[in-house]
C-alpha cells in the first residue's frame, strides 16, 4: 500500500489555481485525521480564505473567453483525458478516500469509477441538441433557440460523495463552455484534490477549472459573495443551503441546491422479503448511511413485519462493521467527532421520545468513530427521528395497514429526496410513482444510487433549481437565448 501512497501523482495539499499548485495566501493550513484512527494525520491542506477565493474566481474569468469559444467536443477531449487520468489512479483515489471520511473501500472504488463515467457521459454532450429550430409564423424564415453558457460557476460540494459530487457539477459546468471553482468539503480534500491532478494531467487549459480547499464559512461565502460569480451550484445540509441561496440571490447569482432527505421505503405484503431486507440493509448502512438517499424510515405492512424485522436483524448480524480499508467491510466510520456526537445523541433523543433500539446503538470501537447499523422501533411519526435527517446509520420501522396509510405516512416530511417501494403488484407500483413525493422514486430497488444519465435531484425542502446529471445538467449551466434571422 505505501507505494501506492508515496506515488508521485498524490497532490500535496495546494490549491489549484490557473493552472498551478499554490498555498493559500495567507499560508494557513489545517491538519485532517482519520475518522477510522483519529490519531493519525491524513494530510495537510490549505486553509483558503477571501483571497484565494479572488484569486480563482480572477482566473476562471480570464479563462472563460478562450474556453467557451472551443467546439463542444474539442471541450469534450479534455473531459475524457481526465477520465482516463482518474482511472488511472482510481485504487489510490478509493483508499484516499477510506483514509480521510472513512467510506468502505468497496464503495469508494464504485464512487471513483462513477467519476469517470460522469466525465464520458458529459463528454457525451458534444454529440447532442443545442438548441431547437422552427419558423417565424408571418414569413417561415429562422427563428431558432440556442444553449449559451453562464460564465464562472462556482461549485460548493459535501464530504459524503468527495469525488462523485463535485464531478457531477463540473462535469456539465465545463462541457458547456463554463469555468469553474470547486469548493472541496473541508473533511475530504485529498480526494478531490486528485480532481486537479486529472485536469492537469489532461492539459485543461490553465484558469478552467480551480480548485480550493478551506472552510465553508470563509472560502465558500466569499465565492458566495463574489459578483463575477454567475451561477452557484451547492449541495449539503438545509441550513447553509438556504443561507448560501439567500446570499447568492442578492448579487443576482442562479443557484442549485441539493439537500437533505427523510427517505422512506414501503414494505408490502407481496413483496420478495429477502431483496426488501437487502434494499434496507445497504439503504441504511452502506457508507454508514452517510448518504442523502439513506433510508431513514421503513414502513412494513403487518402481515409481513414480524419477518421482514427478524430478517433485517439477522442481515445486520452478518454484516461487517470496521476498518474501511478491508474490503469486506460494509459499515465503516463516521466522518468526524462532531458528527458522531450528534448521530450519538440522536439515538439518545430517539429512546427519550419512548423508541426501542433493536439493535445497535452504542460505539463499535475505542478509537473510530464507529456506529453499527442501529434500528428503532416504536418511534412516533412526529418523533426527532421520524423527521429529522440523523446523518449516521439510524433507521425506523414502522407498521402499517394499507397502502394508502403508507404513502400518506411516507409522505408525510419536508422532504422529497429519494423514495423506495417493494412489491410485486403493478397497481400498487403505478400508484405509487404517481403518489410518491420524492425527486427519486425506486420500485423494487434501494433508496440510494443514481445513474450518470438520468436527472438527479430532489423535490420539497430537499432541493431547489435544476436538477442535476443526464441532460437535465444543460438546465442550469446554460442560458438559453432566441434567435430570429430574416434573410
Ligand atoms: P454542509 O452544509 O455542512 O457543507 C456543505 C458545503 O458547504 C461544504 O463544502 C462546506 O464547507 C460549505 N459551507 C459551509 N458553510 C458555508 C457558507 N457559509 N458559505 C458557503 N459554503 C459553506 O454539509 P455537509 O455536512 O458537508 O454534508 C452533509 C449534508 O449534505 C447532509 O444534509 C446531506 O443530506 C446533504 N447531501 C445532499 C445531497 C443531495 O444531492 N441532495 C448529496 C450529498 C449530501
Amino acid at each position: 500500500m505505501s507505494d501506492v501512497l508515496d506515488a508521485p501523482t498524490r497532490p500535496a495539499g495546494l490549491n489549484y489555481v490557473g493552472g498551478a499548485w499554490v498555498p493559500s495566501a495567507s499560508g494557513d493550513t489545517y491538519t485532517r485525521t482519520s475518522p477510522m484512527r483519529p490519531s493519525e494525520v491524513v494530510g495537510e491542506f490549505s486553509a483558503s480564505g477571501e483571497a484565494d477565493a479572488e484569486a480563482a474566481v480572477a482566473a476562471a474569468a480570464a479563462a472563460y473567453a478562450g474556453w467557451a469559444a472551443l467546439p463542444l467536443a474539442v471541450r469534450g477531449r479534455y473531459l475524457n483525458a481526465a477520465a482516463a487520468a482518474l482511472e488511472a489512479r482510481g485504487e489510490e483515489i478509493a483508499r484516499d478516500m477510506s483514509i480521510e471520511m472513512g467510506k468502505p473501500l468497496r464503495e469508494a472504488r464504485g464512487e471513483t469509477a462513477r467519476a469517470s463515467q460522469i466525465l464520458r457521459y458529459a463528454a457525451s454532450e458534444a454529440y447532442r441538441p443545442v438548441g431547437e429550430h422552427f419558423e417565424q409564423s408571418a414569413t417561415g424564415a429562422q427563428v431558432s433557440t440556442r444553449r449559451r453558457p453562464v460564465g464562472v460557476v462556482a461549485l460548493i460540494t459535501p464530504w459524503n460523495f468527495p469525488i462523485a459530487i463535485p464531478i457531477w457539477k463540473l462535469a456539465p459546468a465545463l462541457i458547456y463552455g463554463n469555468t469553474v471553482v470547486l469548493k472541496l468539503a473541508y473533511e475530504a480534500p485529498q480526494t478531490g484534490l486528485h480532481i486537479a491532478a486529472a485536469f492537469a494531467e489532461a492539459e485543461l487549459p490553465a484558469g478552467v477549472l480551480n480548485i480550493l480547499t478551506g472552510r465553508g464559512s470563509t472560502v465558500g461565502a466569499a465565492l458566495v459573495r463574489d459578483p463575477r460569480v454567475r451561477a452557484i451550484s451547492f449541495t449539503g445540509s438545509v441550513a447553509t443551503g438556504h443561507g448560501v441561496r439567500d446570499e447568492a440571490t442578492k448579487t443576482g447569482k442562479r443557484v442549485q441546491l441539493e439537500l437533505g432527505g427523510h427517505n422512506p421505503m414501503i414494505v408490502l405484503a407481496d413483496a420478495d422479503l429477502d431483496r426488501a431486507v437487502e434494499a434496507a440493509y445497504a439503504g441504511a448502512f452502506w457508507s454508514a448511511g452517510q448518504k442523502c438517499t439513506a433510508t431513514r424510515r421503513i414502513y412494513v405492512q403487518a402481515p409481513v413485519y414480524d419477518a421482514f424485522r427478524t430478517g433485517l436483524l439477522a442481515r445486520i448480524e452478518r454484516g461487517r462493521v470496521g476498518d474501511p480499508l478491508d474490503p469486506e467491510v460494509e459499515v465503516g466510520p463516521i466522518v468526524n467527532e462532531s458528527q458522531f456526537d450528534e448521530i450519538v445523541e440522536a439515538i439518545e433523543r430517539g429512546k427519550r421520545d419512548g423508541g426501542t433500539v433493536l439493535t445497535g446503538g452504542e460505539r463499535a470501537d475505542p478509537d473510530g468513530y464507529l456506529i453499527p447499523p442501529t434500528v428503532f422501533e416504536g418511534v412516533a411519526d412526529d418523533a426527532f427521528l421520524s423527521c429529522e435527517e440523523v446523518f449516521g446509520p439510524v433507521t425506523s420501522l414502522y407498521r402499517f395497514e394499507t397502502l394508502d396509510e403508507a404513502i400518506e405516512r411516507a409522505n408525510a416530511v419536508e422532504f422529497g429526496l429519494s423514495t423506495a417501494l417493494f412489491t410485486s403488484s403493478l397497481v400498487a407500483a403505478t400508484r405509487f410513482q404517481k403518489e410518491a413525493q420524492a425527486g427519486l422514486i425506486h420500485v423494487n430497488s434501494q433508496t440510494a444510487g443514481a445513474e450518470v444519465h438520468v436527472p438527479f435531484g430532489g423535490i420539497k425542502s430537499s432541493g431547489f433549481g435544476p436538477h442535476e446529471q443526464g441532460h437535465a445538467a444543460i438546465e442550469f449551466y446554460t442560458e438559453l437565448v432566441t434567435v430570429y434571422i430574416d434573410p
